[in-house]
């Protein structure tokens, strides 16, 4: 049997942390302070931004809500981020994605101050990560580092396979696994004998977008599986991308949907805000 990772524990020391951090921080006379952007009200955007305030005032780090219309046009949102990159209270820059269709998301990741990027989205993040510097990161792809390191397991020398290559999720992924000195793989829609080379790993990162996809095949005896996955199905049951019941007696470790990955992704996002602040 696998021993499950605790993605809710953990991301509750992680906040648990930050929140001693952010006292201290305070006592010096230093608040911190986040934007929260969301253009229109699309119901699952509202619950994330619902999360990232709610983790905001658990920690002490003071955010900023723009609520913006969904008939907001891109020079207003590009006008609202200028300003608040020039605000110096503010330390944090977050616009929830997906923007509406008449908005061109990059020219949005592209305005953030990149010492403001918390969601390690601009592209001189993405830049600073791919040659070792310092830079925010994508907050999943951390979080999974966190969960790995925080449950022990060593990610030096090992084979990694991640399955995907977003640029949210798998590319950042790969990258910081190979920075921790893994042996890594990047598989996606066009690998061929899929299942082959996953068997090679010794950890196994599974971000899909594919509802239970990888079952016990994908997966050798004793490997550790992260699956960043997560999918509602018809009785309102979230799972992830990984088939649990198939691949929970095969692996060594293991991450449930929900309760994994999930909660790292915000935990990770006010590290980003706490290290903004610090800079
Ligand atoms: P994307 O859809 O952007 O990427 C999916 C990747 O999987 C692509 O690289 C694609 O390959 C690859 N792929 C698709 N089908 C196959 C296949 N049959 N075999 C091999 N590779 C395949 O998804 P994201 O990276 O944004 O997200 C992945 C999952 O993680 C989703 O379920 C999402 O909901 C979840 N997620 C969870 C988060 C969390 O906080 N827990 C945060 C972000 C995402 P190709 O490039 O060739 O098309």
């Amino acid at each position: 049997m696998a021993e499950l990772i605790d993605g809710k524990r953990i991301s509750r020391e992680i906040k648990d942390e930050l929140k001693e951090q952010v006292a201290a921080l305070k006592e010096e006379g230093k608040e911190i302070g986040m934007a929260v952007i969301q253009v229109g009200n699309d119901p699952a955007s509202s619950v994330y931004v619902g999360n990232k305030k709610k983790a905001c005032a658990y920690i002490g780090i003071r955010s900023e809500s723009y609520e913006l219309p969904e008939e907001t046009s891109q020079e207003e949102l590009l006008a609202l981020i200028g300003k608040l990159n020039a605000d110096p209270k503010i330390h944090g820059i977050l616009v929830q994605l997906p923007v509406p269709a008449h908005i061109d998301e990059e020219a949005v990741i592209k305005a953030i101050d990149p010492a403001k990027d918390v969601d390690g989205f601009h592209p001189q993040s993405v830049g600073a990560l791919s040659i070792g510097q310092k830079g925010f990161v994508s907050c999943t792809p951390a979080g999974i580092i966190q969960l790995l390191k925080r449950s022990g397991i060593e990610i030096e020398g090992k084979e990694c396979v991640v399955i995907g290559r977003s640029n949210i999720v798998g590319k950042p992924m790969a990258l910081l696994l190979l920075r921790e000195n893994g042996t890594v793989t990047v598989a996606h829609s066009r690998t061929k004998n899929l299942k082959e080379v996953c068997r090679r790993a010794d950890i196994l990162v599974v971000a899909v977008g594919k509802p239970k996809m990888v079952d016990a095949s994908y997966v050798k005896e004793g490997a550790v599986v992260i699956d960043v996955g997560i999918h509602r199905n018809a009785d309102n049951k979230l799972c992830g991308d990984v088939d649990f019941e198939s691949v929970e007696p095969v692996a060594s470790a293991i991450t449930p949907v929900p309760g994994g990955v999930g909660p790292m992704t915000i935990a990770m996002l006010m590290y980003n805000c706490v290290q903004a602040a610090l800079m």
